[in-house]
């Protein structure tokens, strides 16, 4: 079976988890810190928070933001539903704005009709988790432009999009951002198995994530009230979490983002394949200015002439395990049973009906991918 995505696990990897199994600390040791210190350097963020996976990461960040009750938090119908829930975790409420077809990223055009709206009725949202569908980056210097006049903070969901590039800067950098969360979710661009990562330029941000991930606990004696009791001593600030990444996972993530430039570097080789090789066919293919510039998490074709489930099934046959993304968040029956109805986003509904997301991973070989090709070519032409 050739699935829709998969992790790339080398003897250097294992060998890094077997050594903290061995000799180190198997959590709060030097590996997380080291992870850490990496993804800064990668990225450009001048700081960086491991957790225990991207959806920790997410909540976290909209803490840190001091999102509670009575906030609104606008986000991409087409995501995975983390993208929503953080708001909702926090008490918040949630709003969606549509997408743009061609980029299947957030409509900057239908964010500033939005904008306008929600600011005549004095809706406006206090903080954009925008998403970097499939790893090509939203349009952030106009976003960022838009929510700095309305005063809207904005999480990047990086979850795709680690390895991709904006403005000739990695993503992650928080360049026009508060914050960035990462995920090492396996089918993502690099693994730690569960894991994710919070970056930002911020100190206090940066005080706020660490906290809120730690127990709401802190060690540093500049932050708690009144003196220490002495060396031994903590203070619990807030009510946080448990969301630590383990250093096992830590060790994996370092060797995995070693190995970053080379898997983008291939998935980018699968993808100009792709778009040469289907480009014949009655679908619709990602944008191909993104080649060199989205980490390419996923890659999606849009059927036109086709009934999607049939060539799911198809497809499925022939041991290629395509797949589909995104059912948008609000058909989700717990988000109609906060009042989203469908019909709401049409475009984000448009895109889920006709989608089909094809193989594409670091060690999907040339050959598996004109296997793939060759069976779609038997079924749609
Ligand atoms: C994978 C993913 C997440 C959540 O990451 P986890 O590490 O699985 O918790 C959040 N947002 C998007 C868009 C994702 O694809």
């Amino acid at each position: 079976m050739i699935s829709y995505g998969k992790h790339s696990v080398n003897q250097q990897d294992i060998q890094a988890v077997v050594d903290v199994l061995e000799n180190q600390f198997l959590t709060q040791g030097s590996q997380v810190p080291a992870f850490e210190k990496a993804l800064c350097d990668y990225t450009g963020a001048a700081f960086c928070t491991a957790v225990n996976s991207g959806t920790s990461g997410l909540h976290v960040a909209c803490l840190a933001l001091g999102i509670g009750k009575g906030d609104i938090v606008w986000t991409s119908p087409n995501s995975f539903a983390a993208s929503a829930n953080c708001a909702l975790y926090c008490g918040a409420s949630v709003s969606f704005v549509d997408i743009d077809p061609s980029t299947r990223n957030m409509s900057v055009e239908l964010f500033l009709l939005k904008l306008e709206d929600a600011r005549r009725s004095n809706t406006l949202p206090k903080a954009l988790v925008v998403v970097h569908f499939a790893g090509s980056s939203c349009e952030m210097e106009t976003i960022r432009h838009q929510c700095k006049l309305h005063d809207i903070a904005i999480i990047e969901d990086a979850a795709h999009a680690l390895g991709a590039q904006y403005n000739g800067k990695p993503v992650g950098g928080c360049e026009f951002s508060d914050l960035a969360v990462l995920s090492f979710h396996p089918v993502k661009s690099i693994t730690t198995a569960e894991g994710g990562a919070v970056t930002t330029n911020n100190p206090d941000l940066a005080q706020q994530v660490l906290l809120y991930a730690k127990h709401g606990i802190t060690r540093d004696n500049t932050l708690m009230q009144g003196d220490a009791d002495g060396p031994w001593y903590y203070q619990q600030l807030c009510l946080g979490y448990n969301y630590r990444m383990s250093d096992i996972q830590a060790a994996l993530g370092i060797s995995q983002l070693a190995r970053l430039d080379e898997f983008i570097v291939k998935r980018r080789h699968l993808v100009a394949r792709y778009l040469k090789l289907l480009q014949d066919l009655p679908v619709r293919l990602p944008l191909a200015a993104d080649l060199n510039t989205s980490s390419w998490h996923l890659f999606m074709i849009e059927l036109t002439e086709h009934e999607r489930a049939a060539v799911y099934q198809q497809l499925h046959e022939k041991d290629i395990a395509v797949n589909v993304h995104y059912i948008p968040i609000h058909f989700h029956p717990y988000y109609q049973s906060l009042g989203f109805k469908q019909g709401e986003y049409p475009n984000a509904e448009q895109f889920y009906y006709h989608a089909l997301t094809l193989p594409l991973y670091v060690d999907l070989t040339d050959e598996q991918q004109d296997y793939v090709v060759s069976v779609l070519h038997d079924i749609l032409s």
